[in-house]
């Protein structure tokens, strides 16, 4: 146990924090010749020297192809991959390991939403509803399923708080809506929607409810069953893991009665010259030789995830969130587009420095070894919504430090003198 959540308390055990840190090599000074603070979390996070361990120690002496042949390494593969199915079900309370797909990522996971279940059940009229916060692979994925099917695509927009604006939703939702499709947490404004509500909402209608988890499966419990939404996007590499490993839920329900994604091997009942019948859900999304390693890394990624307990990772991002975007409220150069009423925010906090073009801001940042992220973070709907192009983003992590908050803000002032500008 790493933390004690007890409200303040949190912040006081930076000696566990500091266990923490050990795990992760970038904080190596000595190796990399530079301390980083490394504040772009919500582009990927960094990996534990215990997820890297078990990727290594799968290909050093589990490697084989899963699910296919009787050898004895076979079956160590086979084992190993199903094990870590077993373990993201788990994780987001999924009634089976047979309602887990893995695919590459968030975006690929979306597309097959789009391509098995959209474009086979959609037609012209019905509804797609999404919001404003959409990541771009919640966006134009659903721009081809109404281009291919003639549905209409409605978008809800935000209140005055960075947030979605509930009664906006409400009023876009139809008898029409045949998908709603939410994130469960905004990688620009960290808005947290109310998910079971959404989901409640859309059931109401006839709907399906898709959440983008991407941003909320690696900084707040997930109960899929509790959400009761039909889909469930994970992204790997946003959690601790590798790239080119993510998760797709879906309710067994709907996942059998879904045509194949992707056509190939193992993914098959049986095969004749003519045509080919599908295996049961979940070999029939996942066609050809996936990524095993991946997928064990992610089952290393959870375990390291429960080791410290996915609530006192919330409570701690949570804290370090509020720190930060107060102290950036004190600075009357930055514009903060992060919520201020909201019960639930996530920790990516996207802002401006006045005047300054973000690609400027996050240049000068890094030159005193700060990494934020810089550009329209695949949000251009969003951007343009808010009127501004692009912006900056510190995203935190529970491995990130009140010191290194304390060096980000200390160095915003050097981003406003070095491009000629006053502190005001
Ligand atoms: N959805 C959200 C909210 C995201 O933040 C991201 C990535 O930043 C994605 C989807 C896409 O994730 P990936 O690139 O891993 O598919």
């Amino acid at each position: 146990i790493y933390f004690k959540v007890n409200g303040d308390e949190i912040m006081l055990l930076d000696d566990k924090i500091e266990q923490i840190r050990a795990d992760f090599a970038y904080l190596d000074e000595k190796i990399m010749g530079k301390n980083i603070a490394y504040l772009d979390n919500s582009a990927t996070s960094q990996k534990p020297i215990s997820v890297i361990n078990a990727v290594d120690n799968y290909y050093r002496y589990q490697n084989a192809n899963p699910h296919r042949g009787a050898h004895y390494l076979t079956v160590l593969a086979t084992d190993a991959y199903e094990n870590a199915r077993e373990k993201i079900a788990k994780f987001i309370n999924a009634k089976s390991s047979s309602e887990i797909i893995f695919t590459r990522n968030t975006t690929e996971s979306l597309n097959l939403i789009a391509y098995s279940y959209a474009i086979e059940n959609l037609k012209k009229g019905d509804e797609i509803l999404i919001t404003i916060l959409e990541h771009h692979s919640n966006f134009t994925t659903w721009h081809y399923v109404a281009e291919k099917t003639g549905a209409i695509l409605k978008i809800a927009y935000l209140d005055d708080d960075y947030c979605l604006d509930m009664s906006d939703f409400e009023s876009k939702l139809t008898d029409n809506t045949k998908i709603v499709s939410v994130t469960g947490a905004s990688n620009v404004t960290s808005c947290m929607p109310d998910i079971e509500k959404i989901v409640n909402m859309a059931h109401e209608k006839g709907a399906i409810a898709i959440i983008d988890g991407a941003q909320l499966a690696p900084h707040k419990k997930v109960d899929v069953q509790n959400m009761d939404c039909d889909f469930f996007t994970i992204s790997g590499h946003k959690m601790l893991a590798p790239m080119g490993i993510g998760v797709l839920y879906g309710k067994k329900e709907l996942l059998e009665n879904m045509k194949p994604f992707m056509y190939g091997g193992d993914m098959i009942e049986y095969v004749y010259e003519t045509h080919s019948t599908f295996a049961d859900v979940p070999a029939r999304f996942e066609a050809g030789t996936m990524n095993v390693g991946g997928a064990i890394g992610l089952g290393a990624a959870i375990d390291y995830i429960d080791k410290i307990g996915i609530d006192n990772i919330y409570q701690r991002e949570s804290e370090l969130a509020k720190y930060l975007s107060e102290e950036m409220r004190k600075i009357p150069y930055l514009d903060i587009y992060y919520p201020q009423k909201a019960k639930q925010f996530g920790a990516a906090i996207a802002f401006n420095v006045k005047e300054v073009h973000p690609h400027d801001t996050a240049s000068i940042l890094d030159s005193y070894d700060i990494a934020v992220r810089s550009g329209h973070h695949c949000a251009m709907p969003l951007h343009s919504y808010l009127k501004i192009n692009a912006s900056c983003r510190a995203s935190l992590m529970f491995y990130n430090t009140k010191q290194e908050i304390d060096k980000f803000l200390s160095h915003l002032e050097d981003v406003r003198r070095t491009m000629g500008y006053g502190l005001e």
